[in-house]
């Protein structure tokens, strides 16, 4: 499997919680180079439009108003076949359902605050990098 990058945010409940370094060494332990990073404050139109796949569902509205409820750390992660190694070490989108030595299983507060996001395949990966990053901010 060759290299490859995906796209994580590390969620509002986990930079209010400090925990920005903590879950980077999560990432960076399992094998994931932060190959570029940021720290923002989404506007609601930025989580909307990010979030766009999910509107129909009945969770969006409370979704967005957590996303913009403080920071977040955007980044790019680079590692071989980094897209499924960044899921399994996220865990399952419900805490109570994530393995032990996971990240949403360590650090989740909920379905919702559950700490991260991370792309769901490399085509996902490569949309929602250049959402927040130009090509020139990535320096592997
Ligand atoms: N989410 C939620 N309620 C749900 C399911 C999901 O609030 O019942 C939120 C949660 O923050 C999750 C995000 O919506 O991470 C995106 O959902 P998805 O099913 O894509 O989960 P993920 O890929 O993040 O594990």
């Amino acid at each position: 499997m060759a290299t490859e990058r995906t796209f994580s945010i590390i969620k509002p409940d986990a930079t209010r919680r400090n925990l920005t370094g903590a879950v980077t060494k999560m990432l960076e332990d399992a094998g994931l180079r932060v190959v570029a990073s940021r720290r923002i404050h989404m506007t609601r139109e930025q989580a909307e439009g990010f979030y766009a796949v999910h509107k129909e569902r009945p969770f969006f509205n409370d979704l967005v108003s957590f996303m913009i409820s403080g920071p977040v750390v955007v980044q790019v992660l680079e590692g071989e076949n980094a897209v499924a190694k960044n899921r399994e070490v996220m865990g399952a989108t419900n805490p109570a359902n994530a393995e032990e030595g996971t990240i949403r299983k360590t650090h989740a507060e909920s379905i919702e605050a559950n700490s991260v996001h991370g792309s769901d395949s490399a085509e996902n990966a490569a949309i929602e990098i250049a959402y927040f990053f130009k090509p020139e901010e990535i320096v592997g």
